[in-house]
């Protein structure tokens, strides 16, 4: 699933009004120079970061077990992961207007 998420964590955590998120089976994702270092963000979630630049990376949650978000914006190629749809619309700032007819989910949406 790749996907634009509006919640209040990751705005704050990424200093952006709305986070590009592309979630992938841990299995699915190796880090080739270094792990990321990382921090609880929240009482059941992780967030990775580059520990030289500060880059946010990832998003690890026991509510989603085995599962791992990179942030598309980290990636070196990021116009390959389009995302398909938009999450947390309950807390997207009223000032963003994105010119596309992804499907909007107010909280977190059903996942494949
Ligand atoms: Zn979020």
């Amino acid at each position: 699933m790749a996907a634009i998420c509006h919640c209040t964590m990751c705005r704050r955590a990424n200093a952006a009004p709305a986070v590009a998120w592309a979630m992938f089976r841990e299995p699915q994702v190796a880090f080739l120079q270094d792990e990321p270092a990382s921090y609880r963000s929240s009482a059941e979630s992780r967030r990775g970061f580059c520990r030289v630049c500060g880059t946010q990376i990832s998003f690890t949650a026991d509510y989603l077990p085995g599962l791992i978000d990179i942030t598309i914006g980290s990636l070196d190629q990021p116009e390959l992961l389009a995302p398909t749809l938009h999450y947390w619309e309950s807390e997207r700032l009223p000032w963003l207007h994105l010119a596309d007819d992804l499907p909007q989910f107010p909280e977190f949406p059903p996942i494949a």
